[in-house]
């Protein structure tokens, strides 16, 4: 391809874009295939002889497309979205143009300034402590297993980065029972070991039980163990719950135990004062990281992570061989040593361009109004007679489900509320995923999609409602693939 038809087929494809992003409320939100129907589709053999675009495009149209689920779509209320906006959109476009590898700050100052400059915007935003250093991070995961090496080098006085961790066996990890998956698995890969990771449990609104808490520390110590980090969550997975920080906080301070706070979706609600109430105490936690991906309208991957105390993170990760020595070194920041992988994308100037142009105000509006939306609902639900809420809506998730007359049998409403979700999924008009509170089976429906309005609300309850009376409630339960 020259550049010619580069730029042809970049108009062309721009138009697609604008398309697609227009109608894309039109599309089955959740891809309507089967397991191997794409993979089947696609050649054994990577073709010898170049093929032109436009027979690639075809097929992009043709194979790739049914198969995707559409995150866009204001109608995808699952999981937590991974939002993208018209300007994260061009920046991407940017970004992939410059192909830089920002790993270092001679490899592109200006993306190792500007990731530096957006998180002190963030910061400032949200209402983080002004000492907190922030950098990017591919993901929330990456993030917390970053703030859990940093723990256990700490811990170890920098040995276990030496000697391996033979010497020290009694690393303990805290953090609730209803705190996301990534924990364990940093757990794992640190090496410390998932027996290691304590759940504590929790109240009925599903936060970490402070006292709870501080009593498994005390029998930790008790027995000669070294509890090296605590993680609390503002916004569980589940629920999004928020765990008290402040008292949370208090008991790291005492037992000198790293804090790491996981807020990767509930975090961007910090741009809105009235839920600074959440991070009350957070000036004492060592680690923080929260998704621009997840709920401030920036493509997937941005994940901003700050730290307290630079050094610690750079003791823990960086390691310089000699091919990789500037002249700069040590005044500049190299952000390959503030996290695992050498090579980074230049993730900051998306940011930037969505922080521009939405200003601050607006994404106070919108997130909001999603908000608002969340409440309504909730509302709703509760006046429902057949419907149960699950969780106070503490921001945008709203976690419920079917109650028919007359069911009191947990098992079979487990059963009941499966099959409504997959009906409710099959119909393509809408997305919406489930999770276990207490061991009872409730669909969550998360109201932040970039684009979602009313309408889109109104009209996804009443699929559910629908949906609702043309489930066999007796019948044999649903089998998952
Ligand atoms: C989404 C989420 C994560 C994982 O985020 P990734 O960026 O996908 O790794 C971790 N913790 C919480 C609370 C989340 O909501």
């Amino acid at each position: 391809m020259d550049n010619q038809a580069f730029r042809s087929y970049a108009h062309e494809f721009v138009d697609w874009m604008a398309d697609y992003l227009e109608q894309v409320e039109n599309f089955p939100v959740k891809a309507q295939v089967e397991p191997g129907d794409i993979y089947r589709q696609i050649p054994e053999k990577a073709p010898l002889k170049g093929e032109s675009m436009a027979e690639i495009f075809i097929d992009f149209m043709k194979i790739i497309l049914p198969g995707m689920t559409h995150w866009q779509s204001p109608n995808f209320f699952a999981y937590f979205p991974a939002n993208s906006s018209y300007p994260s959109v061009l920046a991407e476009m940017l970004t992939a143009t410059l192909g830089a590898q920002c790993m270092k700050w001679e490899t592109s100052p200006a993306a190792a300034e500007l990731e530096e400059k957006m998180m002190n915007w963030l910061k400032e935003m949200t209402g983080l402590p002004k000492h907190f250093r922030g950098v990017i991070q591919d993901s929330a995961s990456t993030a917390t297993l970053v703030a859990i090496l940093t723990a256990r080098e700490k811990h170890s006085d920098y040995q276990v980065n030496e000697k391996g961790l033979k010497w020290f066996d009694s690393f303990r990890v805290y953090c609730s029972t209803e705190t996301h998956s990534s924990v364990e698995k940093a757990v794992k890969i640190a090496g410390i070991g998932s027996q290691n990771l304590v759940k504590v449990g929790v109240d009925d609104q599903f936060r970490l039980d402070p006292r709870l808490l501080k009593l498994a520390i005390e029998s930790d110590l008790k027995v000669g163990n070294k509890p090296i980090c605590v993680v609390a969550t503002l916004g569980t997975t589940g629920a999004t719950a928020i765990d008290p920080l402040e008292e949370i906080a208090g008991i790291c301070s005492r037992y000198g135990i790293w804090l790491h706070v996981d807020a990767a979706f509930a975090g961007s609600a910090l741009i809105l004062p009235e839920f600074r109430w959440m991070i009350k105490g957070v000036e004492y936690a060592d680690s923080f990281v929260f998704n621009p991906h997840k709920w401030l309208f920036t493509n997937f991957d941005c994940s901003a992570y700050f730290v307290k105390d630079k050094y610690s993170l750079l003791r823990t990760l960086q390691v310089v061989p000699e091919y990789l020595r500037t002249q700069d070194q040590g005044k500049v920041n190299d952000y390959c040593d503030w996290g695992v992988p050498l090579g980074r994308r230049f993730r900051a100037l998306k940011l930037w361009f969505v922080l521009r142009s939405f200003g601050t105000k607006t994404l106070q509006e919108k997130l909001r109004y999603h908000i608002r939306m969340a409440r309504d609902l909730a509302e709703l639900i509760g006046q429902e007679e057949e419907f149960e809420l699950m969780a106070p809506v503490t921001l945008n998730l709203v976690c419920f489900r079917f109650k028919p007359k007359g069911i009191e049998d947990e098992k079979l409403l487990n059963n009941i509320n499966e099959k409504l979700l997959k009906k409710i999924n099959d119909s393509g008009r809408i997305f919406l995923t489930h999770t276990k509170l207490n061991g009872k089976y409730v669909l969550r429906m998360v109201i932040g999609q970039t684009n979602v309005e009313q309408r889109h609300v109104d009209e996804a309850w009443k699929l559910v409602q629908s949906s609702k009376s043309v489930i066999d409630l007796s019948g044999p339960p649903y089998v998952g693939r």
